[in-house]
């Protein structure tokens, strides 16, 4: 009903009937709107100037005002649709008010005679002035002094009920202050009633957030640039990073297995002997960051590192080294990738690699994935337990309960944003008999820039392979209107011909997944009949594992000239010798999938490309963000410009992933323009840490409650 949504809910906040009040407060809940402190958080969206009455004679055309007049006609039409008609005349004017949906109650409110108070958006048509679906309620009371908040909301909790809550949870809360003097943020000042410069405290901040002065600078409160939004975009910054530094320092308590470089056996490390059988040397990055990796293994506190790599700068072999320290010394190691694909990958690396090096002392490289026999299962379950297996390799089902490790001393995660805060956790735990964690090492090819990496990645060490590994001739990118696709079909033939292999990749369409399957098939189809003698295979991420796995074998032996695929190859595949990656609606890609995607290639010594593929839309041209994206993939094939671009075009949400876990965990402050306030929560945060350590612990609980978990795995 919203025809009369001002003056219903109003009635109904007065007197919440015991239903409805319910209803709202499931809805607070759900906005994790539960104690007094959040609802005084909670900010508004904008506001609305009930302060004052316009004439309607002063009225603009596309101007929301608020009039008082009386009703003067009211009548149901019936054509060209039933609506009711009602006009107003203040005595400098007239207004005709238009609801398409009401009740009997709306039209008795709005009987010949009324005098009303109304609020819509004045339109100044050919037929006079009219105001579709204001709000409306019997003239009288006193005009409020301050605007009127708008907030952020959802059903079942209507915005006159949510203010009243936060009127009252503002008396109640706790608002005393929680910066030390002397540690105040550097925000602009606020000028009070008598014209006083000082400087804004919380209290005072929201006060005015929730009721502003209708004298103010609207501007300034939409861009957040008022001195109360900046105070409490500071405060929101210091509660983040003192959360972090407080879990950095928590860990620091913390202690781990010594993983230094002797063996316990005698014979030479087995990293020295792996780096000996390897067919390539380490590039001087790789080195570099190994040599941090094991700087933190040799202390007895936990390792947090990110290893942060373009795609193919080698960072599985950096991972195997460490593994093989911890291996030396006697304990276990899990390393985990986010789909079955990449993890029998990195399996079959490892057993390359390490099982031949481990067989002399008895151990052995497990493996544990979701769909495994149950048989398969419990051998690896049984080995893993015992400790036989000194490396485990797999996807989620590696930290499972039911997985129990003998001494899992370090603990691989191969594109951490692919994983939740849950899972971490979980590992963390996995050592808990012995007292201990076990180290974690997280690696990802999407590097994070600088302003993130500063906020959400603070309790994080970050290494960075920034080369990589030589004789790699760069991949041309080439952007191809689909119209042109035969021409790249030809191409594809060419290329098989000539013994390489290609990748095409089908997009995701988000609403239907079925879709993105046709569409795959068909593709699939098309491109087998157009080029026959070649092996066509298929991946999509609905087939059975066995499937899966059997097409990927075909692929990187070399056997099958073509894969068509949906987006499953995204992370992590190695097929040196697949040189050409088409990638079919590109425009429909975010601008880090595509770096992932390209990155499948160029991975041996022969020139790659990467054809990227677009539809233009009916009008021949494709969306502006869309054009931007392929247009950065064409200019630079560094994965940290890229990022940055990345983040200019889309905001943060993207690269923070599961350990966003879904509700952004900076709701006012912004990154790309609040650099100097984080520079400042950061200094301040280890200051207020060590001189006043209740403020900081009643800060963070304040600012995060339950939630400071989230930024602490
Ligand atoms: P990513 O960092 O994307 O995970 P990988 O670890 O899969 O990269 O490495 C990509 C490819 O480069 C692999 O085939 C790997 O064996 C190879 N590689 C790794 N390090 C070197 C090196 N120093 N020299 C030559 N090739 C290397
Ligand atoms: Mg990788």
């Amino acid at each position: 009903m919203p025809a009369a949504s001002s003056a219903v809910p109003r009635a109904a906040a007065r007197a919440p009937a015991k239903a409805g009040a319910s209803v709202a407060q499931k809805a607070l809940h759900k906005l994790g709107l539960l104690r007094d402190i959040d609802l005084a958080l909670h900010l508004p969206l904008r506001y609305e100037d009930e302060t004052r009455i316009t004439l309607l004679r002063n009225a603009r055309d596309g101007e929301v005002a608020q009039i008082e007049a009386t009703v003067t006609s009211s009548e149901v039409q019936l054509r060209p649709r039933r609506m009711l008609k009602v006009m107003v005349d203040d005595g400098t004017g007239t207004c005709e008010l238009t609801f398409f949906s009401f009740y009997p109650s709306h039209q008795k409110t709005l009987a010949v005679g009324a005098r009303l108070r109304i609020r819509g958006e004045v339109k100044g048509g050919f037929w006079g002035r009219q105001m579709l679906h204001p709000q409306f309620r019997v003239a009288g009371g006193e005009l409020p002094a301050a605007l009127t908040p708008v907030y952020p909301t959802t059903a079942g909790l209507p915005q006159p009920y949510l203010r009243r809550a936060v009127v009252s949870a503002l008396q109640r809360a706790d608002l005393s202050e929680t910066l030390p003097p002397g540690l105040e943020p550097p925000v602009g000042r606020f000028t009070s009633k008598n014209g006083l410069q000082r400087l804004c405290g919380l209290r005072e901040a929201l006060t005015f957030l929730h009721h502003p002065a209708p004298d103010v600078a609207l501007a300034t409160l939409e861009d957040h640039s008022h001195p109360a939004w900046q105070r409490l975009k500071a405060e929101e910054l210091l509660a983040q990073q003192l959360s972090q530094q407080q879990s950095r320092r928590a860990r620091d308590q913390l202690r781990a297995p010594v993983l230094g470089s002797r063996p316990l056996q005698n014979g030479q490390p087995l990293h020295e002997q792996l780096l000996a059988v390897l067919p390539f040397g380490l590039t001087a990055a790789q080195r570099r960051v190994g040599e941090e990796i094991a700087a933190d293994l040799a202390r007895p506190v936990p390792m947090h590192r990110l290893l942060q790599g373009d795609v193919g700068s080698g960072k599985t072999v950096v991972s195997a080294l460490a593994a093989c320290r911890a291996m030396d010394a006697g304990w276990q190691c899990a390393l985990m990738a986010p789909t079955e694909i990449l993890a029998e990958q990195h399996f079959a690396k490892m057993i390359g690699w390490l099982e031949p090096l481990l067989a002399a002392s008895g151990r052995r490289v497990a493996w544990l994935v979701g769909g495994q026999k149950k048989k398969e299962r419990s051998a690896m379950l049984a080995l893993v337990e015992s400790g036989e297996a000194a490396l485990v390799v797999g996807t989620h089902a590696v930290i499972q309960e039911q997985v129990r490790f003998k001494n899992l001393a370090l603990a691989i995660i191969d594109e951490q944003h692919r994983f939740g805060v849950a899972q971490r956790l979980e590992l963390r735990r996995k050592l808990e008999a012995h007292g201990m964690e076990p180290h974690m090492l997280m690696m990802s090819a999407t590097p994070i820039p600088r302003t993130l990496a500063m906020s959400y990645y603070a309790d994080l060490d970050v290494s960075v392979i920034d080369e990589l590994p030589p004789g790699r001739t760069p991949i041309v990118t080439k952007l191809i209107a689909d119209s042109r696709k035969d021409e790249v079909i030809e191409r594809i033939g060419a290329q098989v011909a000539a013994g390489r292999q290609v990748y095409w990749v089908c997009p995701l369409i988000e609403e239907s997944e079925a879709l993105d399957l046709s569409n795959a098939t068909a593709t699939h189809a098309e491109l087998s009949e157009a080029l026959p003698g070649v092996m066509v295979g298929l991946l999509h991420s609905r087939m059975p594992s066995a499937e899966k796995k059997a097409v990927m074998a075909l692929f990187a032996s070399g056997q099958m000239g073509v894969l068509v695929s949906t987006t499953v190859i995204e992370v992590g595949v190695d097929v040196p010798n697949a040189s050409l990656m088409v990638i079919e609606h590109a425009e429909r890609f975010g601008l880090s999938q595509l770096h992932q995607l390209r990155g499948r290639v160029g991975r041996g010594a022969a020139a790659s490309a990467c054809v990227l593929l677009y539809a233009t839309n009916d009008s021949g041209r494709v969306g502006e963000t869309a054009k931007e994206r392929l247009r950065a993939m064409v200019e630079t094939h560094d994965g940290f410009e890229i990022a940055r671009r990345d983040l200019e075009i889309r905001g943060p949400g993207e690269f923070l992933g599961a350990r966003q876990s879904g509700d952004a965990l900076l709701r006012f402050a912004d990154l790309a323009t609040d650099t100097h306030l984080l520079e400042w929560a950061r200094v301040t945060a280890p200051l207020m840490l060590d001189r006043y350590p209740e403020w900081a612990d009643r800060h963070v609980a304040r600012w995060l409650g339950g939630r400071a978990d989230y930024l602490k795995a």
